[in-house]
């Protein structure tokens, strides 16, 4: 369920800036979130990315984060901690 971005949820402003992009000032690369399927592996840890959704306040500068594909990263997490109690 995508979250309304309509009005700021710190100072109620409906100047709400959506084609905002997260990225590196340099590469212009997206940055990621990452979530290990096998936290406490050395090296190959699996990990499940996603690129993050972005929403500024134009009124108090407030940002919203929103990973995509929250359910990769959160089914990737519980395998993760399978691992890890297993
Ligand atoms: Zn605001």
């Amino acid at each position: 369920m995508q979250p309304a971005s309509d009005t700021c949820p710190r100072c109620g402003s409906t100047a709400r800036i959506t084609t905002a992009e997260l990225a590196t000032d340099n590469t212009g690369l997206p940055i990621v979130v990452k979530v290990p399927r096998r936290p406490d592996a050395a090296v190959f840890k699996h990990m499940e990315y996603a690129t993050l959704r972005v929403t500024i306040c134009g009124a108090c500068g407030h940002v919203d984060l929103y990973a995509k594909q929250p359910e990769a990263l959160y089914e990737a997490f519980l395998e993760g901690e399978q691992h890890r109690l297993g």
